[in-house]
């Protein structure tokens, strides 16, 4: 099916389009594409003519193409761009409908779209791009998201820390992750001779922390948690105004430093912050757990001794079976330095994606030379527990806005309940005198005191997601009421402001 389509789609494109040079057929399992250089410029619009044309000639077939872009030819960046048309072949009807199906429930669920409608978040081509801004909207989701995984993390002992953007390369050098990172490093330099380079990381910069003092084996386990941006140049090719691919990401990290008779139960407690939290979230359930392991055929290219790696490898187990994770051993997942336990969830959309994670990791503190003072009064290096419940708040906001389609829950909505005046003139006072009560209760209010129609109010408070819509007619303030809708619900439920605020005040704190 694949290759008949591919050839008819070279077939239309050579017939349509002039002076088709430079072109290259190529298909497999379930998709195929053509590339080719032509006069003019192909955009999307014309996609679905090209379908249709395909079809004229044999309609038989259940495709569809799904995208052109630009690439280098040979794909190589010292060549010239071409076209590139990426189709999507099927056995049957049914099976092309229910992709259709899926891909309009993918553009409903588009972060982007969402971001954009709801005002989250913004690009500019002065800043760059792969660079976000969030705007006062999408910046009250961050940090409602950054005060709840630290409420949480400090249940468990982490206490925060802040640290600079820049360091010396020396640091990441020491680290080994300036080998690691080489291509995706952001250098600095200044006309003043500095030399740094933009974190990609933050665990050398917490292992400097450990390291300002020294430590007795009393002290331990010492948690730092820091939620800040870190910079990686990973990507090639197109960056667009898309959150999941960014240079600056604003990572929720953390670290314990711990003896080793203390890693067992330390990664028991980062498992149940993580079960903590995601089950907050209402993401718990569909979710599998990755034993992440050494390559054991080429075991020499990971820091650290056989014997580390064993003893990590088995706590790990042990930890996955007194906890019930069921963890799937996955051979050569592992880090660098460490085992760890990976936890995958699956979207919106059904696509997989790894966020929370646990690592052990010996040979950091051995290579900044980090110690703790033992009961003999000898150094001992303590190990390394890296983890990330949130991962980075750029790809969890995307997960949260695709899965709850935008529809957020109150405490982390941008505004949570916007007051709507039947009608300005007579209303506007009294709605004035709620929105001030409810602001002095920190309760995120917005007030629409435009000169548009009331139902075309109540529509915007809709599209914008507002939890709760507060209504003011006469009868409120003849009787001192409030009444509101709920969104997604067509009731208007009346109580006094009190009752109202003990309310909403309550579903806040429940989350
Ligand atoms: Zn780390």
């Amino acid at each position: 099916m694949n290759e008949k389509c591919a050839e008819l789609l070279k077939k239309v494109i050579n017939k349509k389009y002039h002076n088709i040079s430079l072109d290259n057929l190529h298909y497999d399992n379930d998709e195929f594409y053509y590339e080719f250089k032509s006069l003019e410029q192909i955009s999307e619009k014309e996609l679905e003519q090209i379908e249709k044309e395909i079809l004229k000639i044999n309609n038989k077939l259940y495709f569809k193409l799904l995208r052109v872009s630009g690439v280098y030819y040979q794909g190589n960046e010292k060549n010239e761009m071409i076209n590139r048309i990426v189709g999507k072949s099927f056995n049957s009807e049914e099976e092309l409908k229910k992709y259709n199906a899926f891909l309009e429930e993918a553009k409903e669920r588009d972060h982007r779209k969402i971001g954009h409608d709801l005002d989250l978040f913004c690009f500019s081509d002065y800043v760059g791009p792969g660079l976000p801004l969030f705007t006062p909207r999408g910046t009250i989701i961050i940090d409602e998201l950054k005060k709840e995984i630290e409420k949480i993390c400090r249940k468990y002992g982490f206490e925060k820390v802040s640290c600079p953007s820049l360091a010396n390369i020396s640091l990441f050098e020491t680290s080994g992750h300036a080998q690691k990172f080489n291509d995706e490093l952001f250098r600095v330099e200044s006309p003043k001779g500095h030399k740094f380079v933009l974190k990609p990381v933050q665990c050398p910069h917490h292992a400097q922390i450990y390291a300002s003092k020294i430590r007795s084996y009393k002290d331990l386990p010492i948690r730092y948690m820091e939620s800040d941006k870190q910079y990686r140049a990973e990507l090639s090719g197109a960056v667009g105004n898309s959150l999941s691919r960014v240079y600056a990401i604003t990572v929720e990290d953390g670290h314990s430093f711990c003896r080793v008779d203390q890693v067992k139960q330390e990664v028991i407690n980062m498992c149940n912050l993580i079960k903590d939290f995601y089950k907050r979230m209402g993401l718990w359930d569909n979710h599998w757990v990755s034993l992440s392991v050494r390559d054991y055929n080429h075991q020499e290219k990971y820091i650290g001794s056989k014997e580390d790696w064993d003893i990590c490898e088995q706590m790990l187990q042990e930890v996955s079976d007194e906890l019930g994770l069921n963890a799937k051993k996955c051979e050569n997942e592992a880090a660098l330095y460490g085992p760890k336990l990976d936890f995958m969830f699956k979207d919106a959309l059904g696509r997989e994606i790894q966020i929370p994670t646990v690592q052990l990791d010996f040979a950091t503190p051995k290579r900044f030379n980090l110690f703790y003072i033992d009961e003999d009064g000898k150094k001992q290096n303590p190990v390394m527990v890296h983890r990330a419940v949130l991962g980075s708040y750029e790809r969890f906001l995307v997960l949260l806005l695709e899965q709850f389609k935008g529809v957020l829950p109150v405490w982390l909505s941008p505004v949570q309940v916007n007051i709507v005046p039947i009608n300005m003139k007579y209303h506007d006072e009294y709605a004035k005198k709620i929105k001030d009560l409810l602001l002095d209760q920190e309760i995120r209010v917005s007030y629409d005191n435009s000169n548009e129609r009331f139902n075309k109010k109540i529509m915007q408070s809709n599209l914008m997601k507002n939890p709760y819509t507060i209504i003011i007619g006469d009868n409120e303030i003849k009787n001192n009421l409030i009444s509101y809708k709920k969104y997604g619900s067509d009731q208007t439920i009346s109580m006094t402001t009190e009752e109202f605020v003990e309310f909403i005040k309550k579903e806040i704190k429940n989350r």
